[in-house]
């Protein structure tokens, strides 16, 4: 069994997970398959934790790939982000009043290929006719998006 240095206290150890791993890596004179092999992870997942796919470790995980690398693991935990800490999901216009109403105006218009306000993906529209509570005849727009959750409220 090879054995490792400690890191030196004066090593500025990346920011990130991915970075992280890659620069302790690379500080053990380590390939990926190096990594791999040690961890007994597939060579696929260090590469997905080198470019930053994975973001976030299972206790099991952490302890191995921080053995792999002859780390403490807590040196990995600091630097872990569960998925959605990340990147957020976008929100949702869904809600946005002023974005219905424009909506419903190129509707009604006849306007043709709109687009859904959140994901961009063709809407499918459709031009409803109904009575007003005095019982007038008006015309009111509906559409939703034909990928996301995206529906017209208005
Ligand atoms: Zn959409």
């Amino acid at each position: 069994m090879k054995q490792f240095k400690p890191i030196p206290s004066n090593f500025v150890l990346a920011p990130t997970l991915a970075r992280r791993i890659l620069q302790v890596r690379e500080f053990r004179n380590m390939t990926v398959l190096d990594l791999a092999s040690l961890s007994n992870f597939p060579i696929r997942r260090i590469e997905e934790l080198e470019s930053g796919l994975e973001t976030w470790l299972s206790s099991t995980d952490r302890q191995r790939l921080a053995k792999a690398l002859s780390v403490e693991p807590s040196l990995l935990k600091e630097v872990e982000h569960r998925a959605h800490e990340t990147a957020p999901i976008p929100e949702s216009k869904m809600l946005d009043a002023a974005t219905a109403e424009q909506l419903s105006i190129d509707i009604l218009d006849s306007v043709e290929n709109l687009k859904c306000p959140d994901c961009s993906a063709p809407l499918t529209t459709t031009v409803v006719d109904g009575l007003d509570m005095d019982g007038h005849p008006f015309q009111f727009a509906k559409a939703f998006c034909v990928k996301c959750p995206y529906v017209l409220r208005i």
